[in-house]
């Protein structure tokens, strides 16, 4: 097996050698390289301790000195270079109780995961497979190495890592670590949020978002996001909107539409996020409710999940408002897609048309085309409108709240409400954005 390392990670090796310890690469940047794919970053396992990993580079950051990791900086790339080590016991299915470090690289290979991120490499040694770990890639499957059930129960999120892994490379989990996933996944309730939500992400943008319905079917959501179980557990409500089965056939689930619909968005956090929650407020007593109550109660889900696994404002932020807005119907007048634009947000508009094209991808094929025909004019006419730089909000607007004030308008809550009343003919008619044309509106009003 030749496996081609960036010169950097040679370089690094080789100084290791030198100094008398072993090093090699290790974990996903070897299985990725076996597969022809390219590593996203290169790890270094060593017989070095930390301090002496210190002694022989130049520029090194202390990433974590405890668990036997310091990262070598090497121009402006860091590379993690990590003594071999054998975890303790998980106090709590969260941390190892201690980390012991040993001389043993097999040792070390053995507190890995799964068999496939078990491999090293150095040029001197060629690959060290103990595992069968290029077995398990030739067979596309994800296997625990040694007894699923003791690695599991030492750290849960494995659990959740090996679906993540099977949704990135295409690969099925075989079936004792199937099975021991079934058994142990309540243990998942003690793994913090923050890692819950790294894996939840890397699954969801990987090339098969669907795959989290072995997530579903192994239990895993029912622990970490079980509005999710609703989901599948609800028949889609509006047969034209959510399936294209005829009457007779199985009724498909929302879950199943959801699945399907993550596929027609690309492979983006807030995009795939959105679809997976963009119909979570049709679960309840959706059936006799308005769409636009459901799509509130959708956000407002959204956002209860989002905050429990512990997301980033700006991602709870988006996702929640194209989980609103995700129904919006827009017909292809210019004016009200300048309107269009102006609520829902300039930045989040272009993202709100992939979804409402995947909402269409996924749904009824009978009306697809019809739908897909109206929002590739609406498409057309957004480009016009940024193509032309029209204003679509107060940013843009010719007047500005001093402009106002100079020209004699008292400030206060009335200035504001004269700005939008602005802002609301320009949307209308686009032409009116010039400063004395809309002060000229301002004095007449004042007039009046
Ligand atoms: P990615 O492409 O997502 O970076 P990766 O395999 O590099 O994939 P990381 O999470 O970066 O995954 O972990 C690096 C390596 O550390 C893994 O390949 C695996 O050997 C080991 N590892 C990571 N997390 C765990 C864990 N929870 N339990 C056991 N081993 C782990
Ligand atoms: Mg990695």
């Amino acid at each position: 097996m030749n496996i081609t390392m960036p010169t950097d990670v040679s370089l690094i090796l080789d100084v290791l050698h030198d100094h008398g310890y072993e090093a090699y690469a290790v974990g996903g940047c070897i299985r990725d390289s076996i597969l022809g794919r390219k590593p996203d970053d290169w790890d270094i396992t060593t017989s070095a301790t930390p301090y002496q990993v210190k002694e022989l580079f130049r520029r090194t950051v202390d990433t974590g000195l405890v668990h036997g990791t310091v990262t070598v900086m090497l121009d402006k790339t860091g590379y993690e270079v990590t003594t071999y080590r054998i975890d303790g016991e998980y106090e709590d299915g969260r941390h190892p109780k201690e980390v012991q470090f040993t001389s043993s690289l097999t040792e070390d290979l053995k507190r890995r995961d799964f068999t496939i991120n078990a491999m090293a490499y150095s040029r001197e040694t060629g690959l060290i497979d103990q595992f069968g770990g290029v077995e398990d890639l030739e067979r596309k499957i994800i296997r625990c190495v040694g007894d699923p059930m003791l690695r599991f129960g030492e750290d849960a999120l494995r659990m959740l890592r090996a679906v993540r892994f099977a949704a990135q490379l295409g690969f099925t989990v075989e079936e004792n670590t199937r099975k021991a996933i079934t058994e142990l996944v309540s243990s998942l309730s003690k793994i913090s949020s923050e890692r819950i939500q790294v894996e939840t992400v890397k699954l969801l943008v990987s090339p098969r978002p669907a795959m989290w319905k072995l997530a579903y079917e192994t239990g895993i959501t029912g622990v970490i996001m079980p509005e999710f179980d609703r989901l599948m557990e609800t028949g889609a409500v509006d047969r034209k909107e959510t399936s294209g089965a005829s009457s007779g056939e199985q009724e498909e689930s929302l879950g199943a539409y959801t699945l399907h619909s993550m596929e027609q968005v690309g492979r983006d956090k807030v995009l795939r996020l959105t679809m997976l929650f963009h119909k979570m407020g049709e679960t309840g007593a959706g059936r006799i409710q308005e769409q636009e109550q459901m799509d509130q109660e959708g956000s407002q889900v959204a956002g209860k999940i989002l905050r429990r696994l512990k997301f980033d404002n700006d991602t709870i932020n988006q996702v929640t408002k194209l989980v609103l807005w995700h129904g919006y119907h827009l017909q292809p007048s210019p004016a009200q897609i300048r309107r269009g634009v102006h609520k829902v947000g300039e930045n989040l508009f272009p993202l709100l048309l992939e979804v409402q094209r995947a909402c269409i991808l996924a749904g009824d094929p009978d009306v697809r085309e019809g739908q897909l025909h109206r929002l590739e004019q609406v498409e057309e006419v957004y480009e016009e409108i940024c193509r032309l730089h029209q204003c679509v909000s107060l940013k843009t607007l010719a007047v500005t709240g001093k402009d106002l004030i100079q020209a004699g308008v008292k400030p206060g809550p009335q200035m504001g409400k004269i700005l939008e009343e602005l802002l609301e003919k320009v949307l209308e008619e686009p032409e009116w954005n010039q400063k004395e044309k809309l002060l000229e509106l301002v004095g007449e009003n004042k007039g009046t």
